[in-house]
């Protein structure tokens, strides 16, 4: 994790825009909406409260509990009754009452003192904005506001802006040129090995041609391609996902079938030249606004941009083809 200021790339945070030109492609419709988690908490004492601390969640919790709650306030006052709710650890890691019940005794070291109040639900991830981030606070449990985390998930990217220049120059040449032959679908997909050891897969679409199928999108070509370099790789892992961590440039935003063929290849990024308004399918503004790349209801997610420049054009389709 690098500083922010520290970052080569240049940022709008505001905007989630990298380098004047990749706009960050995300669902923040999900990311506003809480999903909800469920955690242990307890009701103690408030002298007991440096025990539980030191002895259960330093020493045990913050370290083993695969969710991590640091969004979360450890301990609330309870007014009414002058006591201190503590949240424990989420359900995912502690999933039997009788386990965390024994853990308290052992921290103890004596005879039952408490015994786990229950579960709550909270929120598993800070939300994007101060006011919403106090609004949950109220309804669910008290949150840490360290600004919007969206922030750090820009920080984080890893962008070789000159790789993204180099492909999408690649892509927009090949479209223009097939436009220009008069092609119907002048769709291009590149397909970039995350080692960069092997030779790009550039797949043009398939229904340019005679005898090709319907689904023949230029995604699904490169899929396929991808696939088939696989079966010749002989130290290949055939139960790998095809293109587990590829990078795909594209030349226009891919319809519902490509958009979520890349979720099952398990690409790690996408980056489009042109919005398909009516058929696109990871812009909130396009298609159904079903953020393919990004949504909560499939379990894995591909980071996506669009290049907002103008300088890479790609040949025109009719705005109802699918992509
Ligand atoms: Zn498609």
């Amino acid at each position: 994790m690098v500083k922010k200021a520290k970052n080569p790339l240049k940022i709008d945070y505001k905007n989630g825009i990298i380098e004047d030109r990749l706009l960050q492609i995300r669902n923040f419709k999900d990311v506003n909406t809480p999903k909800l988690i469920t955690v242990w908490s307890i009701e103690i004492e408030p002298r007991d409260s440096k025990k539980v601390i030191d002895r259960l969640i330093r020493n045990d919790f913050q370290i083993n509990d695969p969710v991590s709650l640091k969004h979360l306030k450890r301990i609330r006052k309870n007014v009414e009754s002058s006591t201190l709710e503590v949240v424990l650890c989420s359900k995912e890691y502690i999933y039997d009452k009788d386990e965390i019940d024994q853990k308290l005794k052992s921290a103890w070291a004596s005879a039952e003192k408490y015994e786990v109040k229950g579960v709550i639900e909270v929120p598993e991830f800070a939300p994007s904005t101060k006011e919403l981030n106090s609004a949950w606070s109220a309804k669910y449990w008290p949150l840490i506001w360290n600004g919007n985390p969206n922030d750090q998930i820009l920080n984080d990217y890893k962008i070789d802006m000159r790789e993204v220049r180099d492909e999408l120059a690649r892509a927009s040449a090949m479209s223009t040129k097939m436009a220009a032959a008069g092609q119907r679908f002048p769709i291009v997909s590149v397909f970039v090995d995350p080692s960069r050891q092997k030779a790009k897969v550039v797949a043009e679409d398939g229904r340019n041609y005679a005898g090709s199928l319907p689904i023949d999108h230029s995604v699904m070509v490169g899929i396929r391609t991808v696939g088939e370099r696989l079966k010749e790789d002989a130290d290949a892992d055939a139960d790998a996902y095809l293109c587990l961590d590829y990078d795909v440039y594209l030349t226009h935003e891919p319809c519902s079938m490509c958009s979520m063929a890349l979720i099952h290849s398990r690409v790690r990024r996408v980056v489009f030249l042109s919005q398909m308004e009516r058929t696109g399918c990871l812009k909130i503004t396009s298609g159904d606004g079903y953020c393919m790349n990004d949504n909560k209801l499939l379990n894995s997610k591909y980071e996506g941009f669009q290049w907002v420049g103008e300088e890479y054009p790609v040949g025109a389709v009719d705005r109802d083809v699918c992509c």
